[in-house]
C-alpha cells in the first residue's frame, strides 16, 4: 500500500511558530497526516521570482509530496513580524503588513495552481501578538 497524507504545509522556519503551529495542526485535525516544508519566509521566493532557485526549491518540495504522498490540500501559512520581510519594522502599519502577506500568498496560490491544477491551496495568516498569543486566521 503507497504511503500517503492528506495534505502538506508550508511555514516559515521561526522558531516561535512551533507549539502554536502544532496546537493548530491538531485542531485542524492534520497531525501526522501533513508533510512539512518549513522556509524562511515562506512562499515569499516564489511571489518575488517564481524561477528563482529558492522558488523552484519549494516548488519542488510541493511536487514531491504531491508524488510520494498523493497530498489534497496545501497550507500556505504566512505569518506577522516575519524576519524575511524585515518585521514588523518594515511596514507602516500592521494592515499594510498583513495586506503584503494576504497579496503574496494570493500571487503564489495562482503559480502553484498553473502546475498542481488539482490541489486545494488554504491561505493561513498566523498573527502574532505575542510568544504566547498566536492566532491562525484562515483567508479562504
Ligand atoms: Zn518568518
Amino acid at each position: 500500500m503507497p504511503l500517503s497524507c492528506s495534505s502538506a504545509l508550508i511555514c516559515c522556519m521561526d522558531f516561535r511558530l512551533t507549539s502554536a503551529l502544532h496546537a493548530w495542526m491538531e485542531k485542524e485535525g492534520i497531525m501526522d497526516d501533513c508533510d512539512v516544508i518549513s522556509v524562511a519566509g515562506i512562499s515569499k521566493a516564489i511571489a518575488e521570482d517564481k524561477e528563482s532557485n529558492d522558488a523552484k526549491f519549494i516548488l519542488k518540495q510541493i511536487e514531491l509530496s504531491s508524488k510520494l504522498h498523493d497530498i489534497k490540500t496545501l497550507y500556505l501559512i504566512h505569518h506577522t513580524d516575519c524576519g524575511a520581510y524585515g518585521g514588523h519594522n518594515a511596514f507602516q502599519s500592521i494592515d499594510t503588513e498583513k495586506q503584503t502577506y494576504i497579496h503574496d500568498m494570493e500571487k503564489v496560490k495562482k503559480v502553484i495552481h498553473e502546475s498542481f491544477s488539482g490541489l486545494k491551496i488554504r491561505c493561513i495568516l498566523a498573527e502574532m501578538h505575542s510568544p504566547e498569543n498566536i492566532q491562525f486566521v484562515s483567508l479562504n
